[in-house]
């Protein structure tokens, strides 16, 4: 049974640094007059109430959000996403958080494709009413389903259009989850060699946590790996202390925009002195192994 809501998390230091590249992402896919599909595997409930009992219990998003919202001159590309979750907050007041669906929604143009899988019933109710409320008169631009997104990924590859990414944020609720997505990016490169998939993953004291990048850079693609940890590792060796995203196919741009911000992000998100950020990049596929000859 599945019992991860994110409406818990919404808008945290983690949310924060998915969901500036994806804005990223979706503005790069932009700036080609050509349509291009985004696919969610892992949706979530689409926008957030921050002063709900779920937002408010550990008011996560104080920590993440909470910290660039009322920042000054921060570098255009992070303005640009807080200016993303200003949309939802007319009035200039933090009270929502918009998930990955709605950012994606936000900043897609009328012949690009967004295709949404959730898998816990109750969410995926939620998201299909938020989205119908948030974003009236654009149901033909989204579809989504209440299935598994790491099954149901090879079902929507390659995007009619030839061109696109594909968002994975599992909630590594259920710690099969790290496999599966590793087996899931590799069926949809596969399936789909130029498509850009990005990878959500947490950093806690976990080795598949620490192993799954390590992975990831021997797929035939190239590659950009970004993390941002907030603070120490806690000594009783539970929860997350930063998280990162495995981009493979990665825009070309994205790893200069990054360079640029990280080091305000990390300053701006920190919760110790431990703080800190890496960004490795891989431009051209790493060769193929061959088998060998006895
Ligand atoms: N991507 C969302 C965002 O950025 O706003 C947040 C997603 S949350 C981290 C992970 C979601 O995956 C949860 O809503 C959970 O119910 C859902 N989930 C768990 N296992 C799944 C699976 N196998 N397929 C699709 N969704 C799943």
């Amino acid at each position: 049974m599945l019992s991860y809501r994110h409406a818990f998390h919404a808008g945290n230091h983690a949310d924060v640094l998915k969901h500036f590249v994806l804005v990223q992402l979706l503005r790069h896919f932009n700036q080609k007059d050509k349509p291009y599909w985004v696919v969610d595997t892992h949706a979530g409930a689409g926008l957030y109430d921050l002063q709900s009992v779920y937002a408010s219990k550990n008011a996560e998003f104080s920590g993440g959000i909470g910290r660039l919202w009322e920042r000054k001159n921060l570098p255009a590309p992070l303005a640009d996403y807080v200016d993303q979750v200003r949309h939802f907050n007319p009035d200039g007041r933090l009270r929502n958080y918009p998930g990955s669906p709605a950012l994606a929604l936000s900043l897609m143009r009328e012949a690009d494709r967004l295709r949404l899988f959730e898998l816990h019933s109750t969410d995926a109710r939620v998201l299909a009413d938020t989205l119908g409320r948030a974003f009236p008169g654009r149901e033909k631009h989204y579809a989504l389903r209440q299935a598994d997104g790491f099954a149901e990924l090879k079902s929507v590859l390659p995007p009619p259009p030839r061109r696109g990414f594909t968002l994975m944020d599992p909630a590594y609720e259920d710690k099969r989850d790290y496999l599966r997505a590793l087996a899931a990016v590799k069926e949809g490169l596969a399936r789909f060699a130029t498509g850009t998939f990005a990878l959500w993953y947490p950093q806690v004291q976990r080795g598949d946590s620490r192993q799954l990048p390590e992975k990831l850079k021997k797929l035939p693609a190239s590659w950009l790996h970004v993390s941002l940890t907030v603070q120490a590792p806690s000594e009783d060796g539970f929860g997350m202390h930063g998280s990162g995203l495995f981009i493979l196919n990665p825009p070309w741009t994205l790893a200069s925009t990054l360079k640029d911000c990280l080091p305000l992000l990390t300053e701006a998100l920190a919760q110790d002195d431990q703080a800190r950020h890496q960004l490795e990049l891989q431009e051209t596929a790493p060769a193929p192994t061959r088998p060998k000859k006895n």
